[in-house]
């Protein structure tokens, strides 16, 4: 591991004035950074521990929605009796990431920030990954790409992005809340994070020396709602394809619909096209085998990862049919 600086902050002013610097990274629970450090993957000069900012806290806001801090460990958010009870969407999908000591330790603003399982990306021994070294090339591209996108990917990376939490947030159309250098700004989760193009080095529109303070939630009414993580073992996996679906329902009516996907992009990608084919409809299951065609139009499969597509459609029908109760 290279040599680097470390300091520990305790408020938001000194995150932002120590964060500022050329080379240096914010460090939360450091559960994915440590390991990219640990492999050579990241080589930040100056570490900045936040985890002693007093940004843990879960709160109501007065327009009915939630704020939820960037420090709360992934647990505290999942059990949290409002999450539980108004999004248990969120709840769910915070539950099926990683284990329970990695959610216990892990906090929602890392949990945004995590990078890429793509092999090719952590093993330094390819020399070719656009992500980690821009310009070399993609070895997921003719390599083994079981695991990587469908939806959005460019000639540059054909990465996905492995968070659960950040597909339930795109959903529920979250916010992301940042200080940096120029100021305090929102950032509606589905512009968060990037597609490739040709800068896949880059994940999110997070500028440098910005810090993720909270996660802010909208009033919702999709508490009829349901996380599907397909996944080659029933635990500690990243998901192959993952569905956060939530319905508001008038009698068997469909008032709104929401429908994200994990597992399939570079981003959680939601499927808008489906969601407004579901709007003003009664639940059925022709309806959703429609819905989920819709959500993989355009897909654009590799070697290996074919099974995906028809794998997304059949997990959307059923977190569909589940968060209705047709289950
Ligand atoms: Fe690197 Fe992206 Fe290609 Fe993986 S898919 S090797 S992360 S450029």
């Amino acid at each position: 591991m290279n040599s680097f600086s470390y300091v520990r902050v305790s408020d938001v002013e000194s995150a932002l004035r120590e964060g500022g610097a050329a080379g240096s990274r914010f460090l939360g629970a450091g559960t994915n950074l440590l390991d990219l450090m640990k492999g050579g993957v990241e080589q930040p000069r100056r570490l900045i521990d936040v985890t002693r900012l007093p940004l843990a806290a879960i709160e109501e806001l007065p327009d009915g929605g939630l704020r939820i801090g960037a420090m709360a460990a992934n647990s505290d958010a999942a059990n949290h009796q409002l999450v539980r009870a108004r999004y248990p969407l969120l709840s769910q999908a915070l539950l099926a990431g990683a284990s329970p000591q990695l959610r216990n330790m892990a906090t929602v603003g890392g949990n945004l920030l995590q990078r890429t399982r793509c092999y090719y990306f952590y093993d330094t021994a390819f020399g070719a990954c656009n992500k980690r070294n821009p310009g070399s090339g993609c070895a997921a591209l003719e390599g083994y790409n079981r695991i990587h996108a469908i939806l959005g990917a460019s000639p540059s990376c054909i990465a996905v992005h492995p968070s659960d939490m950040a597909v339930a947030l795109a959903a529920l159309d979250a916010t992301v809340r940042v200080h940096g250098p120029q100021g305090e700004r929102a950032i509606p989760m589905r512009e968060f994070h990037r597609l490739p193009g040709d800068t896949p080095q880059r994940d999110t529109n997070l500028e440098h020396g910005e810090l993720i303070t909270a996660v802010d939630l909208p009033a919702s009414q999709f508490t009829k709602a349901h996380y599907l993580k397909l996944r080659d073992r029933a635990s500690y996996a990243f998901a192959l394809v993952s569905v956060a679906a939530a319905l508001d329902m008038q009698g068997n009516r469909v008032r709104g619909a929401r429908i994200a996907l994990g597992g399939v992009a570079h981003k959680p990608w939601r499927a808008t096209q489906a969601e407004a084919l579901l709007i003003g409809s009664s639940l059925s299951t022709d309806l959703l085998r429609k819905a989920a065609a819709a959500a993989v139009e355009g897909a654009k499969p590799y070697r290996d990862n074919a099974f995906k597509v028809e794998l997304a459609q059949r997990a959307i029908v059923r977190a569909l049919q589940t968060a209705g109760g047709m289950a």
